[in-house]
């Protein structure tokens, strides 16, 4: 896990594709003369309309796997598109955007939050409707105390809302997954919402999804499940994308919480790495994972190429 991963996405997302492709810096962030940059990658159809796969990850910088698990999945993609004519007749039909590292101060200093210690996915101008947890659910006291939704909208965020609105708000069809790590023992694949009970608009796309690929992988390892089964929070980001998004249209905003405690109970003693509560450390467990969700993503990509008239 020890590689620069913003140079490696820069490589990635500047060299040529075989595709129509267009690398985009989001935002700069100073922090002590040392700037850090929020980058993205769009693959495939420019027509407006056209299904769009979102891949998101690096929200949570601690959770450096997720961001990792993107990049491996777009390093694969970049090699088979050079040789694998279908693949790049199929990317005629569809979009894939994605931004592997959402907070990149973060992702530099392996902390949660970002460098003014707000915790990104608890930023967004959303008010959880049903009490949450008093702490983890988003407080407002102190950057110093994990859960800091801060005082007004970071930059990260906004430029995150600005680039999904541009690249996928005219889309037919939107479904966006953004990797996490570190809660429970499963896998779980989360539909919204974090701030309410309540079942979101595209709660039968959603169960067409699942059902989709648990009739086509009867044997995966996810947990099909609503966020607000786990718990609620305020400010989360997709929240606040699934409710501006256009009506007439679908969004599916997913969250992949990959089940880091079991990488902890296999291997206790990481448990005193800071990076080891969220990340798998043994060499093995590590090529596991980033082998693990391939398919999962893979689906993905064919389910909204599916969705092209
Ligand atoms: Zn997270």
């Amino acid at each position: 896990m020890s590689f620069e991963e913003n140079k490696t996405f820069e490589e990635l997302a500047q060299a040529p594709w075989t595709i129509p492709h267009e690398s985009k810096l989001l935002c700069e962030i100073k922090v002590n003369g040392e700037t850090f940059k929020q980058s993205a990658i769009v693959l495939g159809s420019t027509s407006p309309s056209a299904p769009c796969f979102g891949l998101f990850a690096g929200v949570h910088g601690l959770e450096k796997i997720g961001t990792h698990c993107a990049l491996a999945f777009l390093s694969s993609l970049k090699e088979q598109l050079k040789w694998d004519k279908n693949l790049q007749e199929r990317f005629k039909t569809f979009r894939l955007i994605s931004i592997p590292i959402i907070n990149p101060t973060g992702i530099a200093n392996l902390t949660r939050s970002n460098h003014n210690g707000v915790d990104l996915m608890r930023n967004s101008p959303v008010e959880a409707e049903e009490k949450p947890h008093w702490l983890a659910g988003g407080q407002k006291y102190s950057s110093k105390l994990p859960w800091f939704r801060g005082h007004e909208v970071e930059k990260e965020v906004s430029s995150v809302v600005e680039f999904v609105r541009e690249y996928a708000y005219n889309s037919k069809v939107f479904l966006s997954l953004d990797l996490h790590s570190g809660f429970g023992l499963k896998d779980r694949v989360w539909c919204p919402y974090a701030k309410s009970r309540k079942t979101f608009p595209y709660y039968p796309e959603f169960k067409e999804l699942e059902q989709k690929f648990s009739e086509s992988f009867p044997y995966h390892i996810y947990q099909f499940e609503k966020q607000s089964d786990s718990y609620l929070t305020h400010g989360d980001l997709w929240d606040y994308l699934l409710d501006n998004f256009p009506s007439g249209q679908v969004y599916l905003p997913l969250t992949l919480e990959m089940g880091s405690w079991l990488w902890i109970k296999k291997n206790p003693w990481q448990i005193f790495n800071r990076a080891g509560i969220f990340n798998p450390m043994m060499p093995h467990r590590y090529a596991r994972i980033m082998r693990r969700h391939q398919p999962f993503f893979d689906f993905l990509l064919r389910y909204i190429q599916s969705k092209a008239s």
